[in-house]
């Protein structure tokens, strides 16, 4: 079943034209607990993984926290994303790839507390099957995303945080007022999609950080973001899709188990609620990649 997100409740572009040269095309990606093969696009699922590669590994020191690996020795990165280009074409695959494959360390790193991501890009056509190595023990299952198969579907951003300082000064006054005539917040349902997503502005919890390429000195590209949860007590109300309304009362009349399987289908918790923004310098052959985590 396709998600939808509802059109926005009202004409951002009407009524704030300062944001349109700030629109960005994102992707939502909406998991849903489901079976994905390797040859599916997926959250938490199988990869499609060359044989001649060894399955990645974790060698790094560990903080000392509730987190902290069992025992001593190298752990096995878990998959988190695998994304086809027949998918998400508007992924900015290198040339001749078609597959983009995110795994991470499931244990706290020192640099944000949370799992350290890494991203693979690659040519399926020369990768033959393998499967998903086992699970890691002894970490928490807000880092082990439960199987999800993908429902990508293209909404639009405006920035909230990352409008520029000049532009958001000019336009406090009016969002002020608008929410108190109509009760939407720009902030919260009008501009940057919830949830996990491709592309667009990052869901940033907290004041925007956007890393600099260690190349070429200029601010990276962000590529993708995997939140802990689709929307909040206030977003609901606009990234919610159609499909997953209740008949009847809203999202939180529904019995705990039901709601959180529409919320946070993969079961991650990153920090309080938060995510982790991946980014990479579409400029530099190379592809530098960093990636940046907050929490509520
Ligand atoms: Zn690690
Ligand atoms: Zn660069």
């Amino acid at each position: 079943m396709a998600r939808t997100t509802r059109p926005r409740p009202l004409d951002v572009e009407a009524l704030f034209p300062e944001v349109i040269v700030h629109r960005r095309d994102a992707v939502r990606l909406h998991p849903r607990v489901g079976n994905p093969s390797t040859r599916e696009s997926s959250l938490g699922g199988p990869l499609l993984w060359p044989r001649s590669q060894p399955w990645p590994r974790c060698d790094d020191d560990h903080p000392r926290t509730a987190l902290s690996p069992p025992g001593v020795g190298s752990i096995s990165l878990v998959p988190v994303l695998q994304i086809f280009a027949a998918d998400v074409p508007e992924l900015p695959f290198p040339t001749g790839m078609d597959l983009l494959q995110v795994l991470w360390c499931p244990f706290d790193h020192e640099y944000g507390y949370v799992p350290r991501p890494e991203v693979f890009w690659r040519d399926s056509s020369l990768v033959d099957v393998e499967a998903a190595p086992p699970r890691p023990t002894g970490t928490h299952n807000g880092y082990l995303p439960d199987p999800c198969v993908l429902h990508p579907e293209r909404v639009t951003d405006y920035p909230n945080w990352d409008l520029p300082e000049g532009v958001a000064d000019a336009l406090e006054d009016r969002f002020e007022q608008l929410e108190e005539e109509t009760g939407w917040s720009y902030w919260s349902h009008l501009s940057v999609s919830d949830g996990i997503k491709v592309g667009g502005y990052p869901t940033w919890t907290q004041d925007p950080f956007w890393p600099t390429c260690p190349t070429c000195n200029q601010r990276m590209d962000h590529l993708l973001t995997i939140n802990s949860s689709e929307f909040d007590g206030e977003s609901w109300r606009t990234w919610l899709p159609i499909e997953d309304t209740p008949a009847t009362g809203t999202i939180w009349d529904l019995p705990y188990e039901e709601r959180t399987r529409i919320q946070r289908p993969p079961g991650l918790m990153l920090g309080d609620m938060g995510g982790i923004y991946l980014f990479e310098c579409l400029r530099c052959p190379d592809r530098p990649f960093a990636y940046h985590s907050d929490c509520s």
